[in-house]
């Protein structure tokens, strides 16, 4: 299901995240952006230097670092930039799927048996992994699922010649470069060879798509036999994703969120992940759940999610929610491990149905929305065709103004409309 070439970065995944990311309604999951190279997009570096003299001077930061001159050698034996990486880095996706053929695929049947399975399979480690960390069993093998099939994609490039070359030439070699450092720290600390430190095109590792620096502070060694294994020991992964999970502000039994109806006459506008409610607030103001499943605490804090704008299901999310964003910060993605997690439980049916006959607005599109927005004296921000906060704010003040429900969820309707205005 998931192209090598395009496996996910995670949070990790910010590096994807800033350049391609349709933040609403659209996938925003590096995972499975179908990546296309994009004509006519600019080199971000101008190379003046050999990548045999950037690499005599980065070694000497390296081993400032503390990486010592037989870890670094070792590591960079024999390694060339790859073109196929640099290909990946550059790429615009013209088009983004709408969330819900992001959905269909993410949280397929066969994904869904395959977790059950690794549920049971796994059943000793995950209770006490769960009983260490808090985190909900069905939700670390949700993440599991979504980030390398259960491990069975965990991308097959060598990590230190990704990142090798994008801190030689990728458009972001800052990043580059402290995961490279990052990564022959990990390589001298003895938890992995270098021939097997592989991963991601982005630098994303393992069963966990872990980038190094979140290796660095969330990976564990769970299965006790000294190394950090997130490659070979499923027990190991399935851990240091807990504690990732753990250490963003999971709590403890709540649920990530659950699908909700509104009452007629709702102001749209509320559906914002800047407003947090306690659920028996959005209750009070008739936010109902779809089903007959327990909302859970009512104290809890939520926001209102429309992922595809008011026609679509509409979700109450949790900060379980949002411990999921810090893994991968996309609405897309979380709401694709909540559901998983539902399903792997036997849920995760939605009563809401998806407006299938949108159109995604293309990259092309959606840079005009912008454009068009900021004639008519909206402020969506720079016009990049990355539908962020500002973009949203931005259209639910036009969608307002010309009496529609101020859901911020562009679509080609919107964009007509305002062609024509
Ligand atoms: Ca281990």
């Amino acid at each position: 299901m998931r192209k090598p070439v395009s496996s996910v970065v995670g949070q990790r995944c910010l590096l994807v995240a800033a350049l391609s990311l349709a933040t609403f309604g659209l996938l925003s999951s590096c995972a499975e952006t179908p990546r296309q190279d994009a004509p006519g997009t600019p080199s971000a570096t101008q190379q003046t230097q050999s990548f045999a003299q950037w690499r005599d001077a980065f070694r000497a930061q390296a081993l400032a670092a503390g990486v010592s001159a037989q870890t670094f050698d070792t590591a960079f034996a024999g390694i060339e930039p790859d073109d196929a990486v640099i290909a990946a880095d550059r790429s615009q996706p013209e088009f983004t799927r709408p969330v819900w053929q992001y959905l269909e695929s993410a949280v397929s049947p066969a994904r869904v048996r395959n977790g059950q399975d690794r549920l049971l399979q796994n059943a000793d480690a995950l209770q006490r992994i769960d009983s260490t960390y808090g985190v909900d069993r069905e939700a670390v093998v949700a993440i599991w699922g979504m980030e390398s099939n259960f491990g069975q994609q965990m991308g097959s490039k060598n990590v230190i010649r990704s990142l090798a070359t994008l801190a030689y030439e990728g458009r972001r070699p800052d990043f580059g470069r402290d995961q490279l450092i990052a990564a022959l720290q990990i390589l001298q600390h003895g938890d992995v060879p270098a021939s097997n430190m592989i991963g991601s095109w982005a630098g994303a590792m393992g069963q966990t798509q872990f980038i190094p620096t979140t290796y660095n502070r969330y990976a564990v060694d769970f299965d006790g036999d000294g190394r950090r294994d997130i490659w070979g020991s499923p027990t190991d992964a399935l851990a240091s994703t807990a504690n990732y999970l753990g250490t963003s502000g999971w709590r403890r039994g709540q649920s990530w969120g659950f699908e909700v109806l509104l009452p007629q006459g709702f102001d749209y506008a509320q559906a914002d992940m800047d407003i947090r409610k306690p659920v028996g607030e959005w209750q009070r103001l008739g936010v109902q759940p779809a089903n007959s499943n327990p909302p859970g605490d009512p104290q809890a804090s939520a926001s209102l999610l429309l992922p595809a704008g008011y026609r679509g299901p509409a979700f109450l999310v949790t900060d379980n929610f949002r411990a999921i964003l810090k893994y991968n910060n996309s609405t897309s993605y979380a709401l694709a491990v909540g559901l998983l997690a539902d399903s792997l439980k036997g849920g995760g049916q939605l009563v809401g149905h998806w407006p299938v006959e949108d159109t995604p607005l293309a990259r092309a599109e959606r840079i005009e929305l912008q454009q068009l927005l900021t004639t008519h004296g909206y402020q969506p921000g720079t016009a990049d065709g990355i539908i962020g906060a500002n973009t949203r704010q931005a259209v639910r003040a036009y969608q307002k103004s010309i009496g529609l429900p101020a859901d911020g969820y562009p679509t080609l309707e919107l964009l007509t409309r305002l062609r024509g205005a």
